[in-house]
């Protein structure tokens, strides 16, 4: 999302400026911790150099010392000073020392820090020992005043108003000059007042500002934090939101103008976001800003959502539709299947006897011939002609020739071998292919057959009576065909009629 990868652009006023503003904090910070570094160190030499020097003063001075090395604690330390001025003060005014101190010690010590200032320190240590007006008190002061001199920013704190009054101002530009947070503001203003006032010591002012500025740098960085982890989640929310749209809107052609058109929309709103975010100047208004955003965005995606749900569960309804009118196509199919079957059985077979009929005759029959003239095996044909039916229709009835047909019909194809291939030709007459048999095989089969039909017996009308039936036979020769062996199996058919019937010939 490159909405969130730019937040960093130079134009984001607000985040620059607050960086501007820590810089400027950490110099402050860094500046007034080394003016404190430098004050305490001054003190704690001072208190050192002077510890020894007056019995009364040395409790004072450890004090100090002690409560300095625990770092400058304001309140601490102007107390600790406070008693040891007195202390100072109560000695000078009792004047009950009749011989001033030896500051001997405390020359040498100041003499070895303080190298450059030699000097100086030997013209007021031999004052003090020259004029006996120079107290004890004098000579501290002037020592500290030396020593003080040392830093030029302890020296401008303490020493010079001037000096004072330009860190007053700078501090108050300074304040002025930065975003106070609300919650900080009344902060601030007592701040700001406390400046103004004279009689505040700029230690506590600097002290009240620094604590004032960490406090913001400290809020702004968890409000920064909160708004890495906010916009890091936004950016999450906002990348799952995109991919889920990309999955959810992978529709058929007709939902695709209208998923465009919704995709639009949420593309809008997520570079109203972007162009906002970049101009913001606070964090709270632009989080809200965000939030409402988010808010459009999530209710645009709903709506997305939504509609691709509706459409989902049209296209899921149209899929079970469809599989149901799949199931149903192979239902139809299959019983498409059987009817074909039945009608292709049908075509091919005698609906009176259920043999196969000239049709399937033709096609067996070209096929035996195949196998034959492939395999070199003899083939021969058979017709086969039911003696005096026409009798049998007139004495008991058509009905009674169909049961006879069909009675013959079994006869003869459930008592040929496999391999033979029995039809009925038409009327009384059926044909039979004897694969791999010649004339003579042909006929013992075929007289078989004839003496079977002879033996069965027929009922008619409570009657038992005899039907018989002729066959001629033909095997096929290396030049013959189907049309030349039948007529040769029909001439033979006709001898055996013409030679009594019930009989086979060999044509
Ligand atoms: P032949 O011994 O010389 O063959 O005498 P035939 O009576 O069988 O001779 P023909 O061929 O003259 O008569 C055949 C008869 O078979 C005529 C026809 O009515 C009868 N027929 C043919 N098809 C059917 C049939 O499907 N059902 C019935 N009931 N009779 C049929
Ligand atoms: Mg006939
Ligand atoms: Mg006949």
């Amino acid at each position: 999302m490159s909405l969130f990868t730019k937040k960093e652009d130079a134009d984001n006023k607000w985040e620059k400026k607050y960086f501007s503003l820590l810089d400027e904090h950490d110099s402050l910070e860094k500046s007034s911790q080394e003016t404190e570094q430098l004050l305490c160190k001054t003190i704690m030499r001072l208190a050192l150099a002077a510890t020894g020097f007056n019995q009364q003063l040395d409790p004072y001075l450890n004090r100090i010392r002690k409560q300095l090395k625990k770092g400058l604690n304001n309140h601490l330390l102007k107390q600790e000073l406070e008693e040891f001025s007195n202390a100072l003060m109560q000695l000078d005014e009792s004047s009950s020392q009749k011989t001033k101190p030896d500051p001997s010690l405390l020359f040498k010590f100041l003499a070895r820090h303080y190298t450059h200032r030699r000097a100086e320190l030997e013209h007021i240590f031999k004052e003090y020992q020259r004029n006996a007006k120079i107290g004890v008190k004098d000579l501290l002061l002037a020592l500290h005043e030396l020593i003080d001199e040392e830093s030029s920013v302890v020296s401008e704190i303490h020493n010079h108003n001037v000096d004072q009054e330009a860190i007053r101002v700078q501090v108050l530009e300074l304040l002025k000059n930065t975003d106070i947070p609300n919650h900080f503001k009344q902060r601030a203003e007592k701040l700001k007042n406390s400046i103004d006032d004279p009689s505040e010591s700029l230690n506590k002012i600097l002290q009240d500002t620094f604590d004032l500025l960490i406090g913001i740098k400290k809020d702004m960085q968890s409000k920064q934090d909160e708004m890495a982890d906010f916009l890091s989640n936004l950016t999450e929310h906002l990348l799952s939101l995109a991919q889920n749209s990309q999955q959810a809107l992978i529709m058929d052609k007709s939902f695709e103008s209208e998923r465009k058109v919704r995709e639009q929309v949420i593309t809008e709103q997520i570079q109203e976001l972007k162009n906002n975010s970049i101009s913001a100047t606070e964090l709270e208004p632009l989080k809200n800003m965000v939030i409402s955003h988010l808010d459009d965005i999530g209710n645009q995606w709903q709506e997305n959502q939504q509609k691709n749900l509706q459409h989902g569960e049209k296209t899921r309804e149209s899929i079970t539709e469809l599989s149901k009118k799949i199931r149903q196509l192979e239902s139809e199919s299959k019983s498409l299947k059987n009817s074909l079957q039945k009608v292709q059985k049908q075509a091919t077979r005698d609906p009176l006897t259920g043999l196969p009929n000239r049709i399937a005759y033709e096609e067996r029959l070209q096929a035996e011939l195949a196998r034959m003239q492939r395999n070199g095996t003899p083939l021969a044909m058979a017709i086969w002609d039911i003696d005096f039916f026409k009798k049998i229709n007139d004495t008991y009835g058509h009905k009674a020739g169909d049961k006879t047909l069909v009675i013959i019909a079994n006869l003869l194809a459930d008592n040929c071998r496999a391999v033979d291939f029995v039809s009925r030709f038409g009327g009384e007459e059926f044909t039979m292919l004897l694969a791999e048999t010649n004339a003579q095989s042909a006929l013992i089969i075929a007289d078989k057959l004839r003496r079977k039909i002879a033996d069965a017996g027929f009922n008619a009308g409570g009657n038992k009576i005899q039907i018989t039936i002729s066959c001629g036979i033909s095997e096929f020769g290396p030049d013959d065909t189907g049309e030349t062996v039948f007529v040769r199996a029909d001439e033979a058919l006709y001898q055996a009629k013409k030679n009594g019937r019930n009989q086979c010939v060999v044509g």
